[in-house]
């Protein structure tokens, strides 16, 4: 052992620290190495058995463990507080493995009607394939929802704030129904980060990141992880390692880098975005803006109460509708018009051609998703810049409206 342990210290010093302290791999070197090796070599024969036992620490294959992805997983277990953590390829990979993971044919799914667009397919499309039943509820209804709770599940799955209205669950609340009967509560974490919510100490048993966003904050990397206790993501890791979705150590390295400035970025986000969504709610050619950051945001109370930033995504619809956002897009200067959030720079596109687009225009109408909506992801560029952006640019719509007059 060469690493000094450290003490646990506040989050964002367990986002440069945390996890990089125990591998007796690494020797001498301060920055995680990744370690690109398929399997790991046992001259002892027993010690080999014992490794592969799961008895004595190290890694056999890499679709299994591998000591740089293990680093990542042990980063993002110290920042949810949790037990263990297992990671995947993907957030979906983490995602879709929980859920076939915990889930057998004859259970019952209370969840949402505003999760990410992926994860409403899983729901609607391949867990009833197994005879899994899945009801999904009007976001915002908490009564209904504590109501189908209660008539029994096994599992219920929360995201809070949602993709892309921003809507917000109670979390503590529904745990505490589903814990009346049984259920395993599961939240995706992705849009609020560590830095801002922990659904664990609301009450989560599981809580799920697509590393992709945020956590990595890059964009240069795919990666998802779950996190709870040591029971679960046992079950979780077992699916993962047979199924074989497993996160590649080079992946695992660049989140890992990204990881570092986590609470830096999320602070600055959470801050920018309060700032433009302010900006943006009293611009006359905004029709709609959800935030939750917002006092007359519908859910501000609840947001308050557990978390303790909005975070950086808001979504926002113009007047005028798709034509409107087919002129202001392309005008934006510092936005990537792609499908992806949580960067370190802003990010803007429309829910029905990126997080949605495997919805119908009919399902997206059902969970509330207007087809003239922007999701505008807050990058770390200086706040004032990204106010004259978006200003110029609905300046640019209102020479068209007069134009029009
Ligand atoms: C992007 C996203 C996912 C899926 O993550 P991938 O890494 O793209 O598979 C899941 N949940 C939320 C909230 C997301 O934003």
């Amino acid at each position: 052992m060469i690493r000094k342990k450290q003490g646990k210290g506040s989050i964002g010093t367990q986002s440069v620290w945390g996890g990089e302290e125990q591998s007796s791999f690494f020797q001498r070197s301060t920055q995680i190495p990744v370690v690109h090796s398929v399997s790991f070599g046992y001259e002892d024969m027993d010690e080999w058995q014992e490794v592969a036992l799961g008895q004595k620490e190290g890694h056999i294959y890499s679709r299994n463990t591998n000591p740089t992805v293990q680093v990542f997983e042990e980063k993002v277990r110290g920042l949810e507080n949790a037990e263990a953590a297992t990671s995947f390829a993907t957030g979906m990979a983490a995602i879709s493995g929980t859920l076939f993971a915990l889930l057998s044919p004859g259970d019952r799914v209370v969840s949402i009607k505003d999760t990410y667009g992926g994860t409403n397919q899983i729901f609607r499309r391949f867990l009833p394939k197994f005879h899994i039943d899945v009801d999904l509820i009007d976001t915002h209804d908490h009564k209904t929802l504590e109501a189908e709770i209660e008539k029994g599940c096994q599992l219920l799955y929360l995201e809070t704030p949602t993709n892309p209205t921003l809507k917000v669950v109670d979390i503590d609340r529904l745990s505490q129904a589903a814990k009346k009967v049984g259920a395993i509560v599961v939240v995706d974490n992705t849009f609020a980060t560590p830095i801002n919510q922990h659904p664990l100490t609301l009450g989560a048993d599981l809580v799920i990141h697509s590393a992709t966003k945020f956590l990595g904050g890059h964009a240069d990397a795919l990666g998802g992880v779950v996190c709870g206790s040591k029971d679960l993501i046992e079950k979780v890791y077992h699916f993962r390692e047979i199924n074989g979705a497993t996160l590649d150590p080079m992946a695992a390295y660049l989140l890992l880098r990204g990881m570092k400035t986590l609470h830096l970025r999320v602070r600055q986000q959470n801050q920018s975005a309060l700032t433009i969504a302010r900006f943006l709610k009293q611009h006359p050619l905004v029709e709609a803006v959800y935030y939750p950051g917002l006092t007359d945001h519908t859910h501000h109370e609840i947001a308050v109460k557990q978390m303790s930033g909005f975070g950086g995504v808001m979504s926002f619809s113009l007047r005028g509708g798709i034509d409107a956002i087919r002129q202001f897009l392309p005008k934006l200067t510092y936005a990537h018009r792609a499908a992806n959030l949580g960067a370190v720079e802003t990010i803007a596109g429309p829910p029905r051609t990126t997080s949605h687009v495997e919805c119908t225009e009919e399902e997206r109408r059902e969970m509330g998703i207007p087809e003239g909506l922007i999701r505008y992801s807050v990058g770390i560029e200086e706040t004032e810049d990204l106010l004259e952006d978006l200003d110029m640019a609905l300046k640019t719509l209102e020479k068209r409206s007069e134009k029009l007059r």
